[in-house]
């Protein structure tokens, strides 16, 4: 057996009375993408920030290639290979489509001030450097973003401005993608662009895995390879969606709601 990218062990926190996340265990394989799924305020984003160390478990482990992460700041988590992003956007309005890229790269991008006061060629190779990679990765992930590289990023579109968080995340260059509800406020034509892009990150980078929380069922039944169930902070449900969904406890997460 080969060791999961990420893996979760018995992961909990509690907010005073509330556990909202229980004892979650669950992997992500290499290559492997893993929906995540479960009613509002079922724990899913609070899982994401449990795995990206933005928050402390009450309880459990987080592993990186079957070595604990627990307790290791949100940055150096990024570092180690692990990016995500947001729910609600966190991109740069003010700042333009490659710009926010070439922040996504911060390792690639570490020219201090005292080394750009002293060394100014060498930080502007650097930048110059820093910028050519992005424009590359953005192209590879979208030319009609590259095409726009230079339109500030408040500008775009609410599906471009996600396809471009998505670029940025990438930019660290990460072993492991999670998406808080990528598709939230796109269309069918959006979410099928965004499955490309997905598709295409997978196919153009070996290895690299994605973590998606979704809601569109229609993106949970042609994207992932596997999903699982959150519900009251606990994992019900692993496995195959066309497996799970008919499922009676899986139903009845979602109140009747249509799975
Ligand atoms: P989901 O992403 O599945 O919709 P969340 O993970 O955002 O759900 O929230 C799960 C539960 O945890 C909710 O009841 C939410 O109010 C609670 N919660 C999340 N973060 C905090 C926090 N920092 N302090 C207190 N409660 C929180
Ligand atoms: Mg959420």
């Amino acid at each position: 057996m080969t060791t999961p990218v990420l893996e979760t062990r018995d992961l909990s926190i509690r907010f005073g009375g509330l556990v909202a996340v229980d004892s979650v265990s669950l992997h992500v394989d290499a290559s492997e993408i893993l929906g995540v799924i479960g009613p509002n305020g079922a724990g899913k984003s609070t899982l994401l920030n449990l795995i990206s160390g933005l928050y402390q478990a009450t309880n459990g482990d987080v592993l990186l290639n079957g070595v604990s992460i627990s307790g290791r700041p949100a940055h150096r988590i990024v570092e180690m290979g692990i990016t995500r992003t947001f729910q609600s956007s966190r991109l740069f309005n003010d700042l333009t489509v490659l710009d926010n890229v070439i922040i996504g790269m911060h390792s690639r991008t570490d020219t201090g001030v005292l080394e750009a006061l002293l060394l100014p060629r060498r930080a502007r190779r650097k930048l110059r450097e820093a910028a050519d990679h992005a424009g590359a990765l953005l192209n590879s992930i979208s030319r009609d973003l590259y095409a726009r590289r230079n339109t500030l990023a408040g500008a775009l579109p609410q599906a471009d401005r996600r396809r471009l968080e998505i670029a940025r995340a990438l930019a660290s260059d990460p072993q492991l993608i999670m998406l808080d509800e990528p598709s939230s406020g796109m269309d069918d034509r959006d979410t099928d662009a965004l499955m490309e892009d997905v598709r295409r990150i997978m196919q153009e980078r070996p290895g690299i895995s994605f973590l998606i929380i979704e809601h569109d069922m229609r993106l949970v039944s042609a994207l992932p390879d596997r999903v699982i169930v959150i519900d009251y902070g606990r994992k019900i449900a692993d496995g195959l969606f066309q497996d799970i969904r008919l499922r009676e406890d899986v139903q009845e997460a979602y109140l009747g709601q249509k799975v």
